[in-house]
């Protein structure tokens, strides 16, 4: 798998420093206590409430780049179902405990998803 693994965290800095260069705060892996867990968003508008998951296009399903390996399915299945799972549970938490969550593939393009971003902060009214 050392083809498809993620060696570094690259969409994460980008979108960070690209944040950043716009004047936007927020604290990186933040951690959120909730419901017994500690969850802890990529980046993490503490004050505003919303947090920001850049999802990984192989570990975590993307529809576009997500397909599973074709060896080795009955490792690689159960393995991303639980990913997705669990994503789906830390959304669900995270928004229970009152904050907004978006996830952004680490194939969209940084405007984009910083525009992703943007637009949720308008949305809890603070931009
Ligand atoms: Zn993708």
């Amino acid at each position: 798998m050392a083809a498809i693994r993620r060696t570094d965290t690259r969409p994460e800095l980008l979108l960070r420093s690209a944040l950043h260069a716009r004047g936007l705060r927020f604290r990186k892996d933040y951690p959120v206590r909730a419901e017994g867990r500690i969850i802890r968003p990529d980046i993490a508008f503490t004050r505003k409430g919303l947090a920001v998951f850049l999802d990984g296009c192989f570990w975590h399903g993307c529809p576009e780049h997500g397909r599973p390996p074709k060896s080795n399915n009955s490792y690689w299945l159960p393995k991303l179902a639980k990913n997705a799972q669990r994503d789906r549970e830390q959304t669900r938490i995270l928004t229970d405990a009152g904050w907004t969550v978006i996830r952004v593939w680490e194939h969209v393009a940084v405007e984009d998803a910083v525009s992703a971003v943007r637009e949720a902060l308008r949305g809890v009214g603070a931009e």
